[in-house]
């Protein structure tokens, strides 16, 4: 302004000294013509001024007149802003990325419980789909009434457990609603699903494990009651004897579920390496004396065992994955049947130790029931010949610890084929072995 001020009063100044040295006329309209050019020229700045807002980021005109002054600190403030928000937006960002990689799902919901935003663990927790869902109430997106009830609450102090979708596809969530900012609302869902299947799996392992310790502890305290309630006279010799060998059964099975259970549990617990290398061919002869004087020459065995191969692992684990085998096939093999016993180096490099019996076979449909806790076929006749129902369980372990597979083939009344293959990157010898599979019973 003090520019144009000064201007005005230099052009007065100019316009009265010609007026008093040519006349009054002149001095002014020396004047006039001064004020003419300052308007033409302030049109000319304010002409740039417009063109320059039209691209406001750019830096001002240079000079334009009085105009620089007002120009100058407009432009300094625009520059502070503009980087002031290009700050908040990169915080902004920042948060959004981080609500994006929460593992829990995160939505937040307007006052009316309408949806306004959430990330991508929630779109994958309730199968949402933003751009079709924002706006709408949370209510109609997860119709559960107890959902229902949590939401119109007026606080939330406990988080709401909930089962969504249908059999082996449900999902469970927890779901915690919480207030924030004005009116709106923060949901927060987890997905439990594992944690849930584990808590159940562990409740039914401890009830299975009671209900197995239950029958012989009952046996076991009848007969010791009776042996002390009644005089010795009252109970002949030879019923006492029977008495002392069936409390003996009911200890063994105790044992053996015990023996069963604590190599579970090292199984689970004790760290996984790879192993060192181990020369099956001893541990499966340990294994098959055993498991003859378990027959008690009672069946037939056809032993192909390979010598020279070894493979990388543990030999206390490989040994009860491979004497379970056995055990089972002289157990569920009646008298007179053939067990057929190979340990040898396949073609394509894998090593495969192979039991196949002629026994009472596995319906098709349990057969991928048999590597479950506890599971028996025939309960009754697993417990008689001292079978705990975890003895596949504890084999399918060792098989998944090992890398390897087991596969499982039956008939019904003709037999079985137990079969564990230990990949090639496991086998320390490499030359292969007469085949397995030649005349095993096949499903
Ligand atoms: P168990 O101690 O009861 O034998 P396992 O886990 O070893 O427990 O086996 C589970 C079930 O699988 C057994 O109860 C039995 O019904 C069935 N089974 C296992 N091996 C054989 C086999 N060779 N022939 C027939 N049935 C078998």
């Amino acid at each position: 302004m003090s520019k144009t001020l000064v201007s005005v009063a230099l052009w007065a100044l100019g316009g009265w000294l010609l007026g008093a040295w040519l006349g009054a006329a002149t001095g002014w309209a020396v004047f006039a013509l001064g004020l003419l050019a300052m308007v033409l020229v302030s049109g000319l700045q304010l002409s740039r001024i417009a063109r320059w807002v039209r691209r406001i980021d750019d830096p001002p005109p240079p000079s334009v007149g009085p105009w620089d002054e007002i120009l100058a600190p407009i432009y300094r403030k625009l520059k502070r802003n503009r980087l002031d928000l290009k700050e908040s937006q990169r915080h902004f960002r920042r948060a959004l990325l981080a609500a994006e990689a929460l593992p829990d799902g995160a939505l937040t919901l307007a006052s009316d419980k309408s949806l306004l935003w959430c990330n991508q663990t929630a779109v994958g927790h309730l199968g949402l789909d933003l751009s079709r869902d924002r706006g709408h109430s949370i209510l109609n997106i997860i119709r559960a009434p107890e959902f229902a009830r949590y939401a119109h609450r007026d606080h939330w102090d406990k988080p709401l457990i909930l089962h969504l979708g249908h059999g082996p596809y449900t999902r469970t969530l927890l779901l915690h609603m919480t207030p924030y900012a004005a009116g709106q609302f923060l949901l927060v869902t987890r997905d439990i699903t594992q944690i849930e299947r584990l808590e159940n799996t562990r409740k039914d392992f401890v009830a299975n494990v009671s209900h197995e310790m239950r029958t012989p502890l009952t046996v076991l305290s009848g007969f010791i009651e009776t042996l002390l309630d009644l005089p010795d006279e009252a109970i002949p010799v030879a019923q006492r004897q029977q008495y002392l060998r069936l409390m003996e059964q009911q200890a063994r099975n105790m044992q053996a579920l015990v023996s069963d259970l604590l190599t579970l549990s090292s199984l689970e617990s004790s760290p996984h390496g790879p192993g060192e290398p181990v020369a099956l061919a001893p541990v499966i002869r340990d294994a098959l004396t055993q498991c003859q004087a378990l027959s008690n020459e009672r069946h037939q065995f056809d032993i192909q065992i390979s010598d020279t191969l070894r493979i990388v692992g543990q030999a206390s684990e490989l040994a009860s994955a491979i004497g379970n085998l056995l055990t089972n096939a002289v157990r569920y093999t009646p008298s007179g049947g053939v067990i057929r016993v190979r340990w040898c180096l396949q073609p394509d490099g894998q090593a495969c130790y192979q039991v196949s019996d002629t026994g009472i076979g596995i319906d098709e449909a349990v057969i991928p029931r048999l590597t479950e806790r506890f599971f028996r076929v025939d309960r009754g006749r697993s417990r008689a010949t001292g079978g705990t129902g975890l003895g596949l369980a504890i084999t399918k372990h060792v098989v998944l610890r090992h890398q390897a597979s087991l596969d499982i083939a039956s008939t019904p009344g003709e037999g079985s084929t137990f079969t564990i293959r230990f990949p090639a990157s496991r086998v320390c010898s490499r030359a292969p072995d007469a085949q397995p599979d030649a005349d095993a019973p096949r499903r």
